[in-house]
């Protein structure tokens, strides 16, 4: 396993799972062929639905791979059940990372949000406490963020199970990325993007087509310092904090106002004791 011994006869017991998510985290894994084909044959893959008609839902799993958000009590019974019978819990994709769209929940009144639902017996977003990201209520190993994850980090990912190596994210912001294809800066544009507090990855792939960064990557690792910088960039092109707020919203409704509250704080803070320096 990736930075972990592979177990001495067989092969690891993988499953795939998805709580309340669209299914697009589990077809990018499709979606990896060849690669998915190489590692579904070296692998005892013992649940994945759309691919197996009979689903192991109670083994003993080496790796358990979870798409989706925790919405329903059904939700949370079951990411619990898989991390008891799993030795490595691996996020797959920004609901499971960071809540995505469903957590907007979070922010609108339980009435506003009636006619979204699925009048559907089986499916009411009645977990106390409302949407959450599977951090917040299990232990995860590995993560593979963004809406859907990046289909050669996937396969990088399998790879590195396979060979039992460690696993490390790309961890510099998309503006790196952004820069290496010579994008022209929307932020010269006027427009505003989260790329360079969101981690990279995903080859700048919304920047290079015109559009902002959202930050479905979530925050790089490790930049609390590069905040500052940030708003003062944001504070330049006449942009505040709720600008950037709402651009975060989308995929990350949860973290957006409380990192983002506390990061600003602490920018104005510098700032005003830059200002008093200089007189
Ligand atoms: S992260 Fe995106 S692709 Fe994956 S389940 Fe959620 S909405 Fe679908
Ligand atoms: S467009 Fe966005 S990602 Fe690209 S360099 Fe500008 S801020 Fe960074
Ligand atoms: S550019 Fe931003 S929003 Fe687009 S895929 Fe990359 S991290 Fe996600």
């Amino acid at each position: 396993m990736a930075g972990k011994e592979k177990p001495e006869n067989g092969k690891l017991k993988v499953g795939f799972y998805n709580v309340t998510g669209c299914a697009g985290c589990l077809l990018s894994v499709i979606y990896t062929e060849g690669d998915f084909l190489e590692f579904s044959q070296q692998v005892d893959i013992v649940s994945f639905p759309f691919i197996k008609e009979k689903n192991d839902d109670e083994q003993e799993l080496d790796v358990a791979f979870i798409e989706g958000v925790v919405v329903t009590k059904a939700d949370e019974e079951t990411v619990k059940k898989i991390r008891e019978r799993s030795k490595m819990v691996v996020a797959l994709g920004a609901c499971a990372h960071l809540g995505n769209i469903p957590a907007l929940a979070k922010m609108k009144k339980s009435e506003d949000l009636e006619y979204l639902k699925y009048k559907k017996e089986d499916f009411n977003m009645d977990r106390e406490g409302g949407p959450a990201p599977l951090h917040t209520l299990i232990k995860i190993d590995y993560t593979l963020p963004g809406c859907p994850p990046d289909r050669d980090e996937i396969r990088q990912f399998m790879k590195y199970l396979l060979l039992g190596k460690t696993f490390r994210n790309y961890n510099d912001p998309v503006c790196v990325e952004c820069k290496l294809r010579n994008n022209g800066c929307l932020l010269d544009q006027g427009k505003i993007c989260l790329g360079p507090i969101i981690a990279g990855g995903c080859k700048a792939v919304c920047p290079s087509g015109g559009l902002k960064c959202y930050g479905c990557r979530g925050f790089v690792q490790g930049i609390d310092k590069e905040f500052d910088g940030y708003f003062r960039i944001m504070e330049d092109k006449g942009f505040s904090l709720d600008d950037v707020k709402r651009a975060l919203e989308t995929f990350m409704a949860i973290d957006a106002h409380k990192v983002l509250d506390e990061k600003f704080a602490q920018y104005q803070l510098n700032r005003k004791a830059r200002e008093e320096s200089y007189e």
